[in-house]
C-alpha cells in the first residue's frame, strides 16, 4: 500500500485493475524498479476471511500486495461446479480495497488461455495424490495457471494457504523443479466458530449441510486428540476419524488419509508434522480440511 501525504493528509493509493497480462507484468516491473516486493496471492474469488489472511500475511513481508481473481476452467472436471462457483467481483473489489491491496489481476478465460493454446505444466505423482486422485486433471489445471500467474505477475513471495494441503506439495515440488525465483509462503486455515474450515464453496450448503459440515473438522479434532493420548499408528488414526465421519450419514467420505505433507505418500507412524486429510460430499458439495500433527 503507498501512501503519501498532501498537505497534511494521508492519501492511500487506489487499487489498480487489470485485465491484461502484459499490464500486469508492466506493474510488477515498476514496483520492482522502485526496489518494492511484490506479494502474490492467487484466488478464484468469492473472498472470504480466509483469504484475507492471506492478503495479511502478505502485506506484511512485501510492499505491494497483488492479488489474482481466476475462475481457471482447466482445473475443473467435466462433471464439477465450475459454471455455478460462485462470483462476486463486485464484493471481493471491496474487501480488497479495504485491505490495502495494490493491484488486483482479473483476466478473462481468453486472455489466460489464448486460442490454441497447447502447453500444460505436470507435476507427475504428486498431482495424482488426495485431491488429485478424486479429481483427475485438476493438479494439471492448478500448477498450468499458476506457472503462467507466476511469469505475469512475477512475484518475490506468493501466499497459499494450508486450506489445500495438497495444492502447497505440489506446488512447492513445481516451484523447486522449475526453478521459479518465488517464495512460497503458507498460511494456516482459518476457520469458521464451530470450526468449518472457510470456503468459497460453503456458500452451496444449506442449513441442514451446513451442520453436518462440521463433521469433517470434529474427525480431524478426534485423531489430534488421540495423538496426543500417544496413538501413533496411521491405520488405528485413520479408523477413529473415518468412524467421526460415519455418525452423519449424510456426508459421503472420499478419503481420509494420513500422510507426508511433501510426498503426500501414506506413512504408517505419525510424527511432528505428518499431514492427516479429509475429503467428503456434503449434499452435491465436495469440502476438504486437514491438519499437520503437532502444529
Ligand atoms: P481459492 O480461491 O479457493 O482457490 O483459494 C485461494 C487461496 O486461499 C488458496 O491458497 C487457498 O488455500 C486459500 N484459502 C482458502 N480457504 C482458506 C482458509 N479457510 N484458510 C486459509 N487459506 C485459505
Amino acid at each position: 500500500m503507498l501512501y503519501c501525504s498532501v498537505f497534511g493528509q494521508l492519501l492511500v493509493a487506489p487499487m489498480h485493475i487489470i485485465s491484461s497480462a502484459a499490464e500486469m507484468t508492466a506493474f510488477s516491473k515498476a514496483e520492482q524498479r522502485a526496489s518494492r516486493r511484490v506479494g502474490f496471492v492467487p484466488t478464484m474469488g468469492a473472498l472470504h476471511e480466509g483469504h484475507l489472511s492471506l492478503v495479511r500475511a502478505a502485506h506484511a513481508q512485501c510492499d505491494a500486495v497483488v492479488v489474482s481473481i481466476f475462475v481457471n476452467p482447466t482445473q475443473f472436471g467435466p462433471n464439477e461446479d465450475l459454471a455455478k462457483y460462485p462470483r462476486s467481483f463486485d464484493q471481493d473489489k471491496a474487501m480488497l480495497e479495504s485491505a490495502g491491496v495494490g493491484a488486483i489481476f482479473y483476466p478473462s478465460v481468453e486472455e489466460m488461455y489464448p486460442a490454441g493454446a497447447t502447453t500444460w505444466v505436470t507435476v507427475e505423482g504428486l498431482s495424482e495424490r488426495l485431491d488429485g486422485r478424486s479429481r483427475p486433471g485438476h493438479f494439471r489445471g492448478v500448477t498450468t495457471v499458476v506457472s503462467k500467474l507466476f511469469n505475469i505477475v512475477q512475484p518475490q513471495l506468493a501466499f497459499f494457504g494450508q486450506k489445500d494441503a495438497a495444492q502447497v506439495a505440489v506446488i512447492r515440488r513445481m516451484v523447486r523443479d522449475l526453478n521459479f525465483d518465488v517464495q512460497i509462503v503458507v498460511c494456516p486455515i482459518v476457520r469458521e466458530r464451530d470450526g468449518l474450515a472457510m470456503s468459497s464453496r460453503n456458500a452451496y450448503l444449506n442449513a441442514q449441510e451446513r451442520m453436518q459440515a462440521r463433521v469433517l473438522s470434529r474427525s480431524l479434532e478426534r485423531v489430534r486428540r488421540l495423538h496426543e493420548q500417544g496413538e501413533n499408528n496411521s491405520e488405528k488414526l485413520i479408523a477413529a476419524g473415518k468412524k467421526v465421519v460415519s455418525e452423519q450419514p449424510a456426508v459421503r467420505l472420499d478419503y481420509f488419509e494420513v500422510v507426508d505433507p511433501d510426498t503426500l505418500e501414506p506413512v504408517c507412524d505419525v510424527k511432528n508434522g505428518t499431514l492427516v486429510a479429509v475429503a467428503a460430499y456434503v449434499g452435491a458439495t465436495r469440502l476438504i480440511d486437514n491438519l499437520l500433527i503437532g502444529k
